[in-house]
């Protein structure tokens, strides 16, 4: 098994502090890397992560591979579930692991013993992985947008084909669908 201390170390710097997320989503990355025959020192240009989950363990995976959201190579699923997909844009492959077990530590363990804990177990203890099929939409893919449209409502530019068509207008999905957010008083602009 690969020797996982110096992201450890790196981890602890990223994420603040050592858990069982780092320890799990370190070993989860190294092993979709080592599925898809590739090493966290390669450049990881074409490497898409789909995380299942915004906890932990998302921090451990750009620890491993450096890839990042601002680069649109994260895609971030709420699904809630400790599991991640990869996908190697250049041969196509794509490779999903999710944690099998419901062992864990006792969160406010020391760090040492957070290691410990996990080290009596073999990536195949913990782990299952499949090969899977994702379908990136030209939307979707990193490099430059593939066009920039102006939302009929609220005049902001929608990049990345993210727009909504509504009785031949075109709208951000905010104005559409309804936004996360609330305003509170006018725009300033
Ligand atoms: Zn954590
Ligand atoms: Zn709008």
């Amino acid at each position: 098994m690969t020797n996982i201390t110096p992201f450890l170390e790196k981890a602890e710097k990223y994420h603040g502090h050592i858990c069982s997320g780092q320890v799990l989503g370190i070993r989860m990355s190294l092993m979709a890397l080592r599925l898809l025959d590739l090493k966290p020192e390669d450049n990881l240009r074409d490497l898409v992560i789909f995380l299942e989950t915004d906890r932990c363990v998302a921090d451990a995976s750009h620890v491993v591979t450096g890839v990042t959201l601002g680069r649109r190579r994260v895609k971030v699923y709420g699904y809630g579930k400790t599991a991640m997909s990869f996908l190697d844009l250049k041969s196509g492959r794509a490779v999903r692991v999710h944690v099998t077990t419901s062992d864990r530590p006792p969160h406010d363990v020391p760090k040492q013993e957070q290691i410990a804990f996990w080290e009596k177990y073999a990536d195949d203890d913990i782990f299952a992985w499949q090969e899977v099929h994702i379908d990136m939409p030209e939307g979707e893919l990193p490099g430059p947008p593939v066009r920039v449209c102006t939302c009929a409502a609220c005049g902001e530019d929608v990049l990345d084909c993210k727009e909504v068509l509504r009785d031949g207008k075109t709208y951000c999905r905010a104005c559409a669908d309804g936004a996360y957010y609330r305003p509170l008083e006018v725009c300033h602009d």
